[in-house]
């Protein structure tokens, strides 16, 4: 079913069992699994089915800190939310993500990896993903061009990603949800305020308004927030009518631990010796289903007391890399580049020159870091909502591992004879917290709703229910302690899926 909130008389009220707030990745997937499940589930989303610059203006934060994609840019504010754009890579996160770290400050999930590997697999076909596998020697095995580099496993690791089309879920489920008999679809239903009983043990209600001046109410027994990681400590923190330092906060920690990817050019590598066959690595947009990027194991890590990082490599032709970025190279590297080997294409009777020279884009966790947060601005939105103000800092953790990642990886590459690696300038610069003009995130927000066994320390619990609030949950990536390598879209779906057993397991209260 589907109604557009703004075609509702003023101050309707509307009732169902389970309340999930917002229809991006995380909303959708779980209202998905609700359908034929027996329960009356509302699905409020704040846009329509199309992008409008009005929602969109409801997005725009303060930035403060390091600098920052300013923020009504960085989510799509309509039904499949940032799917809308999003690219599509994927990958699972690493059994070394979910444990604590002693050289890791605030590391450590209260799960493991192997509690999300069922619901990874139950994300594929909600992805489109191909396959349940994730190791380079499984994705050898299905096409034999794809083979990784004969690294030491001691040290480093090819890590498999596999690529959705990218899945848009405004189209793709548009349809199941709006013709689901169980499943209310609200759009234009912007949620301003979460309404707590006395002792905000408890959630009562919610508000919604719309650009046009109406505003409605929810009840449910059960709500989620799937707003996203940003707009999911934004809301909490604005509803704080019944709890002053807002919803879920008791302990200031609503809005802290804002993570992102660092997701930066930092290297290049010329491949040496016999040629190694590259295709694994290899990406084109729309046509690759998989493709292995390269890793240090979890042992390496923790030798060298790094974060986890992977590297992609995109091949960079001697005459665009040539001064500039290989001025560095011995001249025995220099003349190999230039004799690339020419081999035969048998397919095309062409002959094709495998790539040598690869420029190094890595993909690096940020360390968990309390001063990394998101709080309220004192500008409000047009529906009355103080904005967010975003303040993403990094710490020296989050520096030194980039060069130690190249060093280690460069030694083995070098050991191993594939090749040398080089590092850029700023990455062998030596200043602790110093960062290039070319910063960058990955378009990925994650921590701020932290999952925590212990309510000092998170806002959530295992079960991704806030901490000290009976009926109040938290879906999305806003739920990481730490954020992985791995980019979260794959991991947000999972959490999803593992969160609608939960609430389909538990009776309502
Ligand atoms: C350019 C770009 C490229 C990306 N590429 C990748 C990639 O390759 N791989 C990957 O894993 N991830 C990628 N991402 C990130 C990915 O898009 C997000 O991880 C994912 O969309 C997050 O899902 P979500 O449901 O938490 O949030 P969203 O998808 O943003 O959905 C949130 C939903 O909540 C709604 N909403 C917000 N506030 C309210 C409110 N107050 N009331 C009601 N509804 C509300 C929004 O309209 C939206 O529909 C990319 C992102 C960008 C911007």
């Amino acid at each position: 079913m589907h109604t557009d909130a703004r075609n509702l008389d003023n101050e309707s009220l509307i009732a169902g069992d389970l309340c999930i707030v917002g229809a991006g990745a995380a909303g959708i997937s779980l209202a998905l699994q609700f359908i034929g499940a027996g329960q009356r589930v509302l699905l409020l989303e704040g846009g329509g089915f199309d992008y409008e610059p009005a929602m969109q203006e409801l997005y725009r934060g303060e930035i403060v800190g390091l600098p920052y994609f300013p923020l009504q840019a960085a989510r799509l504010h309509y039904f499949g939310g940032t799917t809308g754009h999003w690219a599509g890579f994927c990958s699972t996160l690493d059994p070394v993500d979910f444990v604590v770290r002693d050289w890791v400050p605030y590391s450590g999930w209260p799960i493991l990896r192997a509690d999300l590997e069922p619901y990874y697999r139950l994300a594929l076909p909600i992805l489109q993903l191909e396959a349940d596998e994730w190791s380079a020697d499984a994705w050898q095995r299905r096409d034999a061009t794809l083979v990784p580099f004969a690294l030491d496993p001691r040290v480093a690791w090819t890590k498999m990603w596999q690529f959705s089309p990218p899945a848009r879920f405004g189209t793709l489920y548009r349809q199941p949800i709006v013709s689901a008999a169980d499943v209310h679809l609200y759009t234009h239903a912007t949620v301003v305020e979460i309404e707590a009983n006395e002792s905000a043990s408890a959630v009562t209600g919610l508000r919604i308004r719309t650009l046009e001046g109406k505003e409605h109410r929810v009840r449910a027994a059960r709500y989620v927030l799937a707003c996203s990681t940003i707009q999911n400590a934004r809301l909490l923190l604005a509803s704080n009518r019944q709890a002053s330092t807002g919803l879920g906060n008791g302990h200031d920690r609503v809005g802290r631990f804002f993570m992102e990817h660092l997701e930066m050019p930092s290297g290049n590598l010329v491949t040496l010796g016999a040629a190694p066959a590259t295709q694994m690595y290899a990406f084109e947009f729309g046509r690759t289903k998989a493709r292995g990027e390269l890793a240090l194991s979890a042992d390496a890590q923790r030798d060298a007391r790094m974060l986890n990082a992977t590297v992609s490599l995109d091949p960079a032709p001697l005459t665009e890399a040539g001064k500039s970025t290989f001025e560095w190279a011995t001249p025995d590297v220099v003349s190999h580049m230039r004799t690339d080997r020419v081999v035969p294409d048998t397919a095309t009777a062409t002959t094709k020159t495998p790539p040598r020279t690869f420029h190094l884009l890595t993909r690096q966790e940020q360390a968990p870091n309390p001063l990394s947060r998101v709080t309220l601005s004192s500008e409000r939105d047009a529906l009355g909502v103080p904005r967010a103000r975003l303040d993403w800092r990094l710490t020296e953790l989050d520096r030194r591992s980039f060069r130690i990642f190249y060093e280690v990886l460069g030694r083995e590459l070098g050991r191993s004879g594939l090749g040398r690696a080089q590092m850029r300038d700023w990455v062998l610069e030596s200043a602790p917290t110093a960062w290039p003009t070319s910063l960058g995130g990955g378009w990925h927000h994650m921590g701020t709703t932290r999952m925590s066994t212990d309510p000092k320390q998170g806002v959530v619990d295992p079960t991704c229910r806030v901490h000290g609030v009976a009926n109040l949950y938290v879906a999305g990536a806003a739920v990481y302690p730490t954020a992985g390598c791995a980019n979260p879209t794959l991991t947000i779906v999972a959490l999803s899926l593992r969160l609608a057993d939960h609430l389909k397991q538990r009776v309502v209260p």
